[in-house]
C-alpha cells in the first residue's frame, strides 16, 4: 500500500512525487508517455528553449550557434535538435531524481478501478498498486476543432499540434488557431524563421486572457505575424484552408496548419466518474486547496483547468503535498503571475481591467510606458475603490523577475501609499512601476 499514487508525470505530477517522497511518503507515479511528462516534451519546458534560441537569433542572426550563411531550415532543425537533445537530458534528470528519492515509477494508463474505506484501487495494464491518497495530474490534451475530414488531416500531417511542431520541419506558410498566449508562442516560433504565419482567434482579440492593453503591445511587438480575431477554419481541402473571418469568409494556401493551443482536460478513460470524483466540462473540480470532491483525492495542473500554466501546476502541487502532510496551504489564485514569454516578454498578475470590470469592481488604472533600446514597453496597474493593487500587467525583458514583488502586495491586500513606499526600484522596470504605483 503506498501513501501517494500519482496518475501523471508532468509538471505537477513530478514535482508532487519529488515534494511527498522527501517528506518520507511511499510514492508511485504512472505515466503514460514518455519520461518527463508534457512539461519537459510538449509545452512548457521545450517552447520556453526554443523562443529562447528565438530571441537570441533574432538580435544576432549572422553569429548565432555559428551558423553564419547556412540556410533558414538548416538553422531551425539545428535549433530543434540542440532543443531536443536538451530535452531528453532533462526528463533523464528528473526520473533520476524521482528514482533517487524512492519514487516508483509505473509504465503505463493510469485508471482507477475501486474505491473502499478511503483505500484506492489503481490500474496501469497489469499491475494493480493500492494507496491511501490519490493526485490526478493527468494534464490536458490538444483541443481538435470540428473540421470535416480531421482525423485524416491530422494521419497526412497536414494538421500538426505543438508536440509535433518540435518534430517537423520549417513551414513557408503556417496557420496557427488558438489565438490564446501559446498559440502566439508557436506563431512566434515560425515567424522568428521567416516563415508567412497567420494566427487565428475566434475570440474578438489575441491573446484575450490578458490585459486588452497587453494583447495590443503584444501584436504591435511581434513582427512577421498576421492575426486573424473572430476567425474560424471551416474546411481544408488540399492545400487550400477556408476560414469564416470577421467581415466575411476568406480562403488561403498554407503547408502546414497547427491546432492545440487550445487545451481540453484529460480525463477520459480514467474511471474518474465510477468512483464519484466531480468533473465538470471534462474538468476536475477543485478547491482551493487542490482538493476534489473525494476524502485524500487530490487534482493539480491542466486536469482542473485553473490556471493552464506550468507555474499554476508547480504551485498546486505544492499545496497538494503541503495538505496531505496536514498543513493546511490554499493557492492564492488571484496572485499567481502569468508569464508571457513569446519573443516579447513581461507578465501579468491579478485581474485585467475586463475582468475587474466583470466581477463588479470600478478600477482605477494607471499606465507608465518605458521607453528602451531593446523593446518598449509599459507598467499597467489596476486599483480597486479601496486604494488595493488587484491587478499588475509589465511588459517588457525584467516583467518576469519585477512581477513577483506586485503578487506579494496583491495577495497581502496592502495600502497602495505604503507599497510605493516600500519598493526600492533596483531596474528601469521598477521604476516604472513606483511611478505607477505614487500615481495611483
Ligand atoms: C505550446 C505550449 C507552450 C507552453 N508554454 C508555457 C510557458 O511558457 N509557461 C508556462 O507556465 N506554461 C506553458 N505551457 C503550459 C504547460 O506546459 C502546462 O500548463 C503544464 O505542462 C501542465 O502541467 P501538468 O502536470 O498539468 O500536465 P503535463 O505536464 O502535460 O503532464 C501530464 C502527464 O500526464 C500523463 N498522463 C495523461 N493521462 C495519463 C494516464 N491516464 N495515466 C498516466 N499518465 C497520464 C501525460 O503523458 C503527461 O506526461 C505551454 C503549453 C503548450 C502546449
Amino acid at each position: 500500500m503506498k501513501d501517494l499514487l500519482i496518475l501523471g508525470g508532468g509538471a505537477a505530477g513530478s514535482r508532487a512525487a519529488m515534494l511527498a517522497a522527501r517528506a518520507g511518503f511511499s510514492v508511485a507515479l504512472i505515466e503514460c508517455g514518455a519520461p518527463g511528462g508534457g512539461a519537459v516534451r510538449e509545452g512548457y519546458w521545450p517552447y520556453k528553449r526554443l523562443l529562447t534560441d528565438a530571441a537570441d537569433l533574432t538580435r544576432g542572426r549572422e553569429g548565432f550557434l555559428g551558423l553564419r550563411l547556412l540556410s533558414e531550415s538548416h538553422v531551425y532543425c539545428s535549433i530543434l535538435k540542440r532543443a531536443q537533445e536538451e530535452t531528453e537530458k532533462l526528463a533523464q534528470a528528473h526520473e533520476n531524481t524521482m528514482r533517487e528519492l524512492g519514487v516508483e515509477i509505473i509504465a503505463g494508463i493510469g485508471r482507477v478501478e475501486d474505491m473502499h474505506d478511503r483505500r484506492y484501487m489503481v490500474s496501469a495494464g497489469d499491475t494493480r498498486i493500492e494507496a491511501r491518497r490519490l493526485l490526478i495530474a493527468t494534464g490536458s490534451v490538444p483541443f481538435i476543432p470540428n473540421i470535416e475530414g480531421i482525423e485524416e488531416l491530422l494521419r497526412s500531417g497536414l494538421i500538426i499540434t505543438p508536440k509535433e511542431v518540435l518534430y517537423d520541419k520549417l513551414p513557408r506558410r503556417v496557420i496557427v488557431a488558438g489565438g490564446n498566449i501559446r498559440a502566439l508562442q508557436i506563431a512566434a516560433w515560425f515567424a522568428s524563421h521567416r516563415s508567412a504565419v497567420i494566427l487565428t482567434s475566434d475570440g474578438d482579440n489575441i491573446a484575450e486572457e490578458l490585459d486588452a492593453d497587453v494583447s495590443r503591445w503584444l501584436k504591435r511587438s511581434l513582427k512577421g505575424i498576421e492575426y486573424l480575431e473572430q476567425t474560424q477554419i471551416t474546411a481544408v481541402s488540399g492545400q487550400r484552408v477556408s476560414m469564416t473571418a470577421r467581415g466575411g469568409g476568406r480562403s488561403v494556401e498554407c503547408d502546414k496548419i497547427v491546432i492545440g493551443a487550445k487545451r481540453c482536460p484529460a480525463t477520459r478513460g480514467m474511471g474518474l466518474g465510477g468512483v464519484g470524483v466531480a468533473i465538470e466540462n471534462g474538468a476536475i473540480i477543485t478547491d482551493l486547496t487542490c482538493h476534489t470532491n473525494l476524502p485524500d483525492v487530490y487534482a493539480a495542473g491542466d486536469v482542473n483547468m485553473r490556471t493552464l500554466s506550468a507555474l499554476g501546476a508547480f504551485c498546486e502541487a505544492e499545496a497538494c503535498v503541503s495538505n496531505m502532510l496536514g498543513r493546511r496551504a490554499a493557492v492564492a489564485y488571484r496572485a499567481l503571475p502569468r508569464i508571457f514569454d513569446c519573443g516579447a516578454m513581461g507578465a501579468s498578475v491579478g485581474e485585467t481591467e475586463e475582468s475587474a470590470r466583470a466581477v463588479g469592481y470600478t478600477p482605477v488604472c494607471v499606465k507608465v510606458n518605458i521607453f528602451g533600446r531593446i523593446q518598449e514597453g509599459f507598467v499597467k496597474l489596476i486599483a480597486d475603490d479601496k486604494n488595493r493593487l488587484i491587478g499588475a500587467h509589465i511588459c517588457g525583458w525584467s516583467g518576469a523577475e519585477t512581477v513577483w514583488k506586485l503578487a506579494a502586495m496583491i495577495e497581502s491586500s496592502a495600502d497602495l501609499s505604503q507599497s510605493a513606499r516600500r519598493l526600492h526600484p533596483a531596474s528601469v522596470m521598477e521604476d516604472a512601476v513606483q511611478q505607477a504605483l505614487l500615481k495611483l
